[in-house]
């Protein structure tokens, strides 16, 4: 019974290593014919949200990350918030104080800081020192009496080694006597993330607890309380931090971290997708591009790599444009559309025809981007009002000898021109290459910048067509004055 569950914070943007957390497991579920469970962990109260709850679901579902039981479609082992899980962690709690496992604790927050300073000021490592261990009920009720609220803090045995075969990091190892008596329950009656994560994928059945390195110093605290409560441990599997192109940990510096941010960039889902499974997986051989399907046979844990993995946007973006060039016109300007209202190009309501011409542009630029949003870097030439050179390189240009030349033949060939498509283009510029005797770069270059400003872009057979014969004209006319 292969069960995997994606367990995050709803306390803010949903990262992109959460997204390939979820993205592995689910892919495990797909592959072994298993279970994903979508559990919500908002037992810290004040950054937890609704809203952010709904912005990661939207987000798996954008990513095309299905789950089986969640808190919107249910299942056997519900609920599936921690927040509506109290009861059955109070059960637990009483069960590890009936057994002397748990204890009530009463020290305050001054006397926690006084002792762990006493403690570091004489050289230890810090660690509670079991103080609460043996009040009587007497010394508890005086306490209580006192106005004390008691967190419920986990005995944590002595002298035991705690080992677990992990399946990215193989043999880890930790002595219990390195942790310290901690808090799972707080003094509001909430329990802690240790505790209540145990709880959680113990009574959920999980079989394979896949996430992110960063819990792989938990696991030994989860193991213990996993003994104390007499449940079954399931198999552990921590995948490696994501760091950025300088190989410190990817953070803002380093751009969009969230999948929100890479959604308005205009990236594709699929291309997200197959770049966060590369994100520490690798295929056995060469091959980048993999559908979902692909994935799903392919992806195994023993190729899931122990060493960081290295977030390149060049490569997502490389990726990203391969799932580009897959998509109609029709679908590219659909998904270019909004950047181009945003940045005042197009209406809000364009109509049929312009909807047609605009096809027919993204078309002429899309081997120019590799995500939607840098359309807008590449249609100027299409819009603008006036032609900005993009340097001296190409006003240069405009100042050659011969150029007043190829104009002129331009201009009175094009006039004459009755249907204006991309092969009456191509042989009116053959035809002036021919007549001029000039060769082809003396011809193109004058009219590619006098058009666009830039010596490098679309072919002119595809820009003439669109610009249409005035616009043409009129640029032709302004390059010249
Ligand atoms: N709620 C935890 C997080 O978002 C989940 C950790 C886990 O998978 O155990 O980091």
């Amino acid at each position: 019974n292969f069960r995997v569950r994606f367990a995050p914070s709803p306390t803010g943007p949903f990262h992109i290593g959460g997204a390939r957390s979820a993205l592995f497991n689910w892919l495990l579920a797909k592959r072994y014919g298993g279970k994903l469970i979508l559990r919500i962990e908002d037992t810290d109260l004040e950054r937890s949200s609704r809203e952010s709850e709904e912005n990661i679901m939207n987000a798996l579902r954008w990513l095309g990350i299905t789950w089986d039981e969640g808190t919107d479609v249910g299942g056997p082992y519900g609920p599936y918030r921690q927040t509506e899980r109290l009861d059955t962690y109070r059960r637990c709690t009483e069960q590890l104080i009936n057994s002397g496992k748990a204890y009530h604790c009463y020290c305050t927050e001054e006397e926690l800081d006084a002792e762990r300073q006493r403690q570091m000021d004489k050289g230890e490592t810090p660690r509670y020192a079991g103080h609460c261990r043996h009040l009587t009920p007497a010394q508890q009720k005086e306490l209580e009496a006192a106005g004390r609220k008691p967190t419920v803090r986990f005995w944590v045995p002595e002298h035991q080694q705690i080992v677990f075969a992990d399946l990215v990091r193989g043999t880890v190892s930790f002595e219990s006597d390195g942790v310290g008596d901690f808090v799972i329950v707080k003094s509001d009656g909430i329990p802690v993330y240790n505790y209540a994560v145990v709880v959680d994928d113990a009574m959920m059945a999980v079989s394979h607890v896949i996430r992110a390195e960063e819990h792989l110093s938990n696991t030994p605290r989860q193991i213990l309380l996993y003994q104390a409560l007499g449940f079954t441990i399931p198999e552990f599997g921590h995948v490696s931090l994501i760091l950025g192109k300088d190989k410190t940990k990817m953070s803002k510096r380093h751009g969009a971290t969230s999948v929100d941010q890479y959604r308005k960039l205009g990236y594709l889902p699929e291309a997200i997708v197959n770049f966060l499974a590369l994100l520490g997986w690798s295929p056995i051989g060469e091959q980048e591009i993999f559908s979902l399907e692909e994935l799903i046979e392919q992806f195994s844990m023993d190729r899931v790599a122990k060493n960081p993995a290295v977030f390149d946007i060049d490569k997502l973006n490389w990726i990203n444009a391969q799932y580009m060039k897959r998509l109609s016109a029709a679908e590219l300007t659909a998904l270019a559309l909004p950047h181009l209202q945003v940045a005042g190009f197009v209406d809000q309501e364009p109509d049929a025809g312009q909807m047609v011409w605009l096809e027919k542009v993204m078309d002429a630029v899309r081997e120019y981007i590799s995500y939607a949003a840098q359309i807008v870097d590449v249609v100027p030439m299409f819009f603008a009002e006036h032609i900005e050179f993009e340097n001296d390189a190409a006003k240069q240009i405009l100042l050659d000898v011969d150029v007043a030349k190829v104009m002129e033949v331009f201009c009175s060939k094009l006039q004459a021109l009755e249907t204006l498509d991309s092969s009456s283009v191509q042989g009116l510029l053959k035809s002036i290459v021919k007549e001029t005797k000039l060769g082809g770069k003396k011809v193109y270059m004058p009219l590619r910048v006098a058009l666009t400003g830039m010596v490098h872009g679309p072919e002119l057979d595809q820009i003439i067509p669109l610009l249409g014969k005035e616009k043409v004209l009129s640029r032709i006319t302004a390059s010249m004055s």
